[in-house]
């Protein structure tokens, strides 16, 4: 079933310790793969894959293609991993459901109209829903504020 990808794609498996950072690599837009506990099968075929596993365990990072985390906070982890991954290649912000790592596709206005606050509808313009959860996504205020964070990540030297 697991189709091989090409080595261009930037893809993650995190680990146990990593749950934060799997959401925020999904909403930078990298397909990031999430794990509640270890699991030896998972690793086999996220590395069949081509997948950069990510783990905050030394012993594991001894791995063949996993990358030991080292920070606590989330954002440094980003910096952390912009330094030794070039993020910049997969980067695709806001194309992904933060919460099951699906792509979302576009909808229209009028179809969210009843699953939306009034004031979104009427603000609006672009829609997007994830084919899994059904979660509607659009650029609010949270959405700008995720914009000022993901450009510290990748352009560091444009962080004010
Ligand atoms: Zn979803």
């Amino acid at each position: 079933m697991s189709e091989m990808r090409s080595g261009q794609a930037t893809c993650f498996l995190c680990d146990q310790n990593l749950g934060r950072l799997a959401r925020w690599l999904r909403i930078l837009g990298f397909d990031a793969e999430y794990m509640q506990s270890w699991n030896e099968e998972r690793v086999k075929t996220a590395r069949l894959e081509n997948r950069i596993i990510l783990t905050r365990n030394h012993s594991l990072a001894s791995h063949e293609s996993a990358v030991l985390v080292r920070s606590d906070h989330v954002q440094e982890q980003l910096h952390e991993l912009a330094a030794s991954v070039d993020l910049k290649a997969g980067y695709r912000p806001f194309s992904r459901c933060c919460v099951c790592n699906n792509l979302l596709e576009a909808v229209s206005r009028e179809e969210v109209r009843s699953l939306v606050p009034e004031y979104t509808y009427q603000t609006q313009e672009r829609f997007s829903r994830c084919p899994s959860c059904t979660r509607i996504y659009w650029k609010g205020s949270h959405h700008d504020r995720a914009s000022r964070i993901v450009s510290t990540i990748v352009s560091p030297g444009m962080a004010t």
